[in-house]
């Protein structure tokens, strides 16, 4: 098992800089998850890590090993992408085998790697089938077992599910997390995918114009996002701008046009004064819905009705148009929903707790 480094590296194209400074340490046996928008420079990171690219400045490293220079096949890493690149004419065995011939292995040690990497993707029973006697999953594991087999360094893998249907997907990312795992590998995984990348990922970086947004655990980066676009980009979120009325430690009241909240600053470099523009964000499954009574809570609560609501099986989403004046619609969710009440004339109270409010930097788009 090794880490992954990577310090100050920029990679410009002519004058778009892809990477801007990116700094990150992926540790032995972790794997690691790059995300953000279309252009962010994630594909351009995990090439750079391969070989393919040579950054302008700063280095990579694996383990102590500065590879920067190195040419992609001395960096024995393997390659896991969308298209899966097997060779049609060749059996499974044959594709499995073909990284370890190039490499001269010993043929009876290539037989018995082939046979063991076979067996940890469930295909053994398929080694002698043609690939195009294969469906998509299948070949999918023997793309893995090909990156598996040659026990690389690390493991790359650039939206390698996105050509199979939503059930699949989710057998296959879980088999790849077993086969890193099992296989104590080290893995960069580039993803659309949310899901993908919140439910099997050690941690994340979120990426956002060559530069990195925010680097952690699943949890960590969809509960504390530290800025508007991650809260944005990773899984929906409401936004309702506010002025700061006051800071305790890492805690802030905010005025609202909804109202006031209590939530969480979740940037450690940024220290907000009374009266600062901010933006408050609750997610749509944080809401809870109460009868309005003398006891509803003044603080992290909004009254008003609900709006149109749409039932999507496990959950239901609702539209709710707050009372105040000026006050935005918030969206919600409600997990689980027996009964999917239609628009209502009755006022009810959203209530939401500080644990689940997050004040962030106003002022962005
Ligand atoms: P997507 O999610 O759309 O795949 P990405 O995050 O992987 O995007 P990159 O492919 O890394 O983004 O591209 C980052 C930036 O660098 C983009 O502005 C892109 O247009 C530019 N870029 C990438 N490769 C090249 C290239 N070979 N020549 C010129 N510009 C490039």
């Amino acid at each position: 098992m090794i880490s992954v480094s990577i310090e100050g590296v920029v990679k410009r194209f002519g004058a778009v800089t892809a990477l801007n400074g990116i700094d990150l340490r992926i540790e032995p046996g972790e794997l690691f998850f790059l995300l953000g928008p279309s252009g962010c420079g994630k594909t351009t990171l995990l090439r750079c890590i391969a070989g393919f690219y040579l950054p302008e400045e700063g280095c990579i490293r694996f383990g102590d090993d500065d590879v920067t220079h190195l040419p992609p096949h001395k960096r024995n890493t393997g390659m896991m992408f969308q298209s899966y690149a097997l060779w049609p004419h060749l059996s499974v065995a044959g594709n499995v085998a073909f990284g370890l011939e190039e490499r001269r292995v010993p043929k009876a040690e290539i037989r018995d790697r082939v046979k063991a990497a076979l067996a940890s993707v469930k295909m053994a029973a398929y080694a002698d089938r043609k690939i195009n006697q294969l469906s998509g999953g299948q070949q999918q594991r023997v793309a893995l077992a090909r990156a598996l087999v040659i026990q690389p360094r690390c493991l790359l893998l650039d939206e390698p599910l996105s050509n199979l249907d939503a059930r699949l997907r989710l057998e296959m990312r879980a088999e790849i997390r077993r086969a890193c795992k099992e296989n104590g590998l080290t893995a960069i995984y580039v993803t659309h995918d949310q899901k993908e990348a919140l439910s099997i990922a050690d941690r994340l970086a979120i990426l956002d114009g060559g530069k990195i947004a925010q680097v952690g655990p699943p949890r960590e980066v969809y509960r504390r996002p530290v800025s508007r676009l991650v809260a944005d980009f990773i899984g929906e979120t409401n936004f309702l701008p506010g002025e700061l009325v006051e800071v305790d430690d890492d805690k802030a009241r905010v005025r609202t046009a909804h109202g006031e909240f209590t939530g969480f600053l979740t940037d450690d470099s940024w220290h907000p004064a009374a009266g600062e523009k901010v933006v408050v964000s609750v997610r749509p499954e944080s809401w809870r819905l109460e009868k309005v009574d003398d006891y509803a809570p003044t603080i992290n609560s909004v009254k008003g009705r609900l709006g149109r609501a749409t039932y999507l099986g496990e959950l239901a989403q609702y539209d709710f148009k707050p009372s105040a004046a000026g006050a935005d619609e918030l969206k919600m969710f409600e997990l689980n929903p027996r009964h999917v009440p239609g628009r209502g004339d009755d006022d009810l109270m959203a209530v939401t707790d500080a644990e689940d409010v997050v004040v962030l930097r106003g002022g962005e788009s």
